[in-house]
């Protein structure tokens, strides 16, 4: 049939098989690590797998006899519509990775993938079934056995395959199954992991292994992606070290034939590191860990309104056995007092006192709450567990606290997943492909890994040991040593943490270096400026500096809005949205020398501006003016805040992560009635002014089938090719189980394709097959409360931008009297007026003058961007790109 391969005298390489499995505890984002691996897979070529119930199914393998080498075909019912394709020039992904034209006379115009078979819509039905929740029962470690599953009809050479979603049949014990590109539709935004996971003792054994590889070659599986924790990439690891020896054995005892020993000499592997404890060393962040960070922070936002109410103490436990993240990000995030964590134990023997004179401290300054957050695995020095109930006794004992304690326990692990881990689980779950494809017998297996924003492969047997190492340094009181095996953001993190938090004189500066910092938002609000300020003020007063807030931007300046800033002023700041100091477009040039004159009243030693594109012209002119305005020649840096995330260089503004996930939350709700309506195609108009970013990112974290940017702007052939698109795309689908489609655009992409004219010639063109409806977000894209990301960015990089205030002052000494407002002298330098990037792995202060170099001001953004590529992503992801009309 149409897209199917010819067995006959087909003299190509083998086919690939990719399998991918989830193993150990579930995390949000597993299933958008399947989806992109299955999509990925199947865009190169492969044929993909899943592998259910994690290394349990890869052990027990299917219960039928004769596993084939191949998979029959797509039957008649899925047979493609005609349609035309190429492979295009606009696709930029590498050379192996563009889609193949398939040019076979004697099919009419399809696109295909390089194997021949169509993309967008192949499907065994599988993936429906699960959705539709026809899978019957729990899966349980022990009653394995007793799982049943349904999958569709069609099974052949002991490859289950359906041939529609009505096919159904419910087969037991079977768990390596073949998936098509429809399958793993709509998995995006559910949480957990839908092919199911456990725990597999028997893959600790050799016999277990040996079960294994027996299974991946009779299905001819050579490629296999594993999402797990450290236990499960552990596995996968002994699995590949020993695969020569499994095979030698299996070929011993007649298992395998000696051509399927040959064949499958080699075995590639690749780690995701899905777990909610984000305890993988070697990666920033894991799949599923910041989900887990939202679950945290709502819970606790929500503890901490009651507690107020009343004036009371909570004790807050979140799991992390031997890894303190979650405890850490979320102490930063809400702003709690105290947290415990396993890598840093307190450091007096007698940690409660140490507690209470904290908590004690705070009360005195008028707080109304304490929170404390405790890591599940938290320990005292003496590897002593520290458990909430005893926490709230001491509270309630030596502090006379009203206390509750509450375990947030499995809540932490669910739900739909955040708009990050959707997006890194896609841009993982490719890359793992990749690397099962460009894998040699001499390459490691790789762990799939994040380092600020840029996607890693770090060799997975360092990363599983030095994670391992660190529970052992931990059972060694060895915590320095632990700490050291964190990526550099934790430490960062808790430094930012403890300067947030302390009251006592421990960071406190001498005299002569203690500064007065000015503290501004410009532009327009973005969720985390309040994050940003508070730890800024918080450092300041930690340090002996003053923190000096400007009300209302550079107008309140003028109109002397400036007020010094209390510890306890700031104390909800973390949570809150919009700006607390107030924040306008105004730029300083609306009187340069009233606003120097401001700065020279107030004695300013430096200045932190948040914003976006505007605090960025706000920091030229203000360096610029330098030469005719002393009061200019102090430190200045500029914090990038604005959800467009348009600022030149840097990889994320604060404010932008907000606003992905308020697009995800409205997005999904879009598409659920999309869906109901079966057929329809909703447009959803994004803000982000001349940035693509929101509009990309977020089409990538909802799984949208096209999206629409300003940089690349919308014309007649486009739109003719999009519409050409979503009339295949809606001709593969099963009768009567057609799915709301979501396109999202940008508003600025195009005056003239305006959404409304878009929507209009979307449904005048898809009439009898697809309808069109469009929806605005507008400003709820500013985001209620900011995330979780947001919040602890902001207080981390805030930190960093005080820090580099610090040290561009104390090189130019105080010449007064050494008061805290003494004059300084003057600093002009080219690098002490600079905004902080996010640059790759790096975090870089770029001087001003590179950063205006970088940037389109034309059309307010950067000259280049990270994403633009991404675009193309989401359509391969969408089954879109590749397809261009011929005539
Ligand atoms: P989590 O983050 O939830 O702890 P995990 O992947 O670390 O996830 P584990 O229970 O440690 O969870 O491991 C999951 C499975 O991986 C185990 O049930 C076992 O099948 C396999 N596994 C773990 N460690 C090994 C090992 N040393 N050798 C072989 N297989 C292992």
């Amino acid at each position: 049939g149409a897209g199917g391969k010819s067995r006959s005298g087909s003299k190509k390489p083998r086919q690939k098989k990719i399998a991918v499995l989830t193993s150990g505890g579930d995390s949000a984002g597993m299933n958008a690590a399947v989806r992109a691996v299955v999509r990925m897979g199947i865009a190169r070529g492969c044929q993909a797998y899943i592998i259910r119930e994690g290394w349990e199914g890869l052990v027990r393998g299917n219960n039928t006899d004769v596993p084939s080498d191949d998979v029959p075909t797509p039957t008649a019912s899925q047979t493609p519509t005609p349609a035309l394709s190429r492979s295009t020039s606009h696709v930029h992904l590498p050379p192996s990775q563009r889609i193949a034209r398939h040019n076979k006379a004697t099919e009419r115009n399809q696109y295909f993938n390089e194997a021949g078979e169509p993309l967008g819509h192949l499907s065994y039905g599988f993936g429906e079934l699960l959705l539709s929740g026809s899978a019957e029962g729990e899966i349980e470690a022990d009653g394995l056995e007793e799982q049943r599953m349904a999958v569709g009809s069609g099974a052949t050479g002991g490859v289950p395959e359906a041939t529609g979603v009505d096919a159904k049949k419910t087969l037991k014990g079977t768990y390596i199954v073949r998936v098509g590109w429809d399958d793993v539709r709509g998995w995006l935004g559910e949480g957990g992991t839908l092919i199911g996971s456990s725990r597999c003792p028997s893959f600790r054994t050799r016999e277990g292994r040996l079960k294994a590889a027996q299974n991946l070659i009779e299905f001819g599986i050579d490629c296999l992606a594993v999402c797990g924790g450290d236990g499960s990439l552990t596995g996968a690891d002994m699995l590949r070290k020993e695969w020569p020896s499994l095979v030698g054995e299996l070929l011993e005892n007649q298992r395998i034939t000696k051509v399927q020993a040959e064949t499958f000499a080699h075995l590639n592997i690749v780690g995701l590191v899905g777990s909610i404890d984000n305890d993988m060393a070697m990666t920033d962040l894991t799949i599923g860990g910041l989900t887990a960070l939202h679950r945290i922070c709502e819970a606790v936002d929500s503890i901490s309104s009651t507690a107020s109410s009343h004036s009371r103490a909570f004790v807050v436990e979140v799991m992390g056995r031997h890894c303190g993240w979650l405890a850490l990000l979320a102490g930063i995030a809400t702003g709690a007092d105290y947290i415990f964590i396993p890598e840093q134990p307190p450091k007096s023997d007698n940690w409660e006192e140490e507690m209470c004179s904290v908590l004690k401290a705070h009360r005195q300054v008028g707080k109304r709450k304490s929170i404390v957050i405790v890591a599940e695995g938290a320990l005292d020095k003496n590897l002593n567990p520290i458990k909430g109930d005893y926490i709230k006794d001491v509270l309630v004992d030596k502090l006379g606290l009203d206390t509750r304690v509450t375990t947030l326990g499995h809540t932490q692990r669910g739900g739909a997943p955040c708009a990050y881990d959707r997006i890194l689980a896609t841009l993982q779950g490719v890359e793992a492909v990749e690397a099962l494809l460009s894998a040699t017998p001499d390459t490691p297996s790789y762990m799939i890994g994040i380092s600020e924003n840029k996607i890693t492969r770090k060799p997975l047997l360092e990363a599983v040991a030095q994670t391992q190492a660190v529970a052992v340094a931990i059972e060694e009181k060895n915590f320095d040593k632990a700490m050291s095996f964190r990526d550099p953001e934790f430490a960062e993190s808790l430094q930012a943490f403890k300067a947030s938090s302390t009251l006592d004189d421990s960071l406190t500066l001498p005299a002569e270096k203690r500064l007065r910092i000015g503290i501004i938002h410009v532009g327009a609000p973005a969720g985390g400026m309040n994050a940003a300020t508070r730890q800024a003020v918080r450092y300041c007063l930690a340090r002996g500096h003053t923190p000096i807030g400007i009300q209302n931007g550079f107008n309140g300046l003028l109109d002397d809005a400036v007020q010094e800033l209390s510890w306890l002023r700031v104390d909800n700041w973390t949570t809150r949205g919009g700006s607390e100091l107030g924040t306008n477009r105004t730029l300083p040039d609306v009187d340069l020398g009233g606003i120097a004159a401001s700065f020279q009243a107030h004695s300013f030693d430096a200045l932190l501006m948040v914003g976006g594109f505007e605090a960025l012209l706000a920091l030229e002119m203000l360096e610029g003016a330098r030469k005719h305005y002393p009061s200019f020649q102090i430190p200045m840096v500029h914090l990038p805040a604005t959800l467009s995330n348009n600022v030149p260089l840097t990889e994320h503004s604060l404010g932008s992560d907000t606003s992905l996930n308020a697009l995800v939350a409205a997005a999904d709700a879009i598409r659920q009635s999309a869906s109901a309506s079966r057929n329809r195609v909703f447009i959803v108009e994004t803000q982000g002014g001349m940035s693509g970013y929101i509009a990309t990112m977020g089409a990538m974290a909802v799984g949208a089938v096209l999206c629409y940017t300003p940089e690349n702007g919308i014309n007649l052939d486009v739109l003719q090719e999009d519409v050409d698109f979503l009339k295949k795309r809606y001709a593969l689908d099963v009768p009567g189980k057609s799915e709301g489609r979501l396109v999202i655009r940008s508003e600025k992409s195009s005056k003239i394709y305006t959404t409304e004219v878009m929507t209009k010639i979307f449904a005048e063109e898809g009439k009898n097959i697809f309808d069109s409806r469009s929806a605005s977000l507008g400003h709820t894209l500013q985001g209620g409360v900011p995330s979780p990301y947001d919040r602890t960015r902001a207080a981390r990089l805030s930190l960093r931008c005080m820090q580099f205030l610090e040290s561009q002052a104390h090189k130019a000494p105080a010449s007064g009297s050494g008061k805290p407002s003494g004059r300084r002298q003057p600093c002009n330098t080219r690098d002490s007026a600079a905004s902080i990037t996010i640059q790759g792995s790096q975090i870089i202060f770029t001087p001003i003058d590179e950063m205006l170099a970088a940037a389109d001001i034309k059309n307010r953004r950067g000259k280049s961007t990270w994403w633009k590529d991404m675009k193309e992503l989401v359509e391969l992801m969408g089954g879109r790109t590749g397809i261009v009309n011929e005539n």
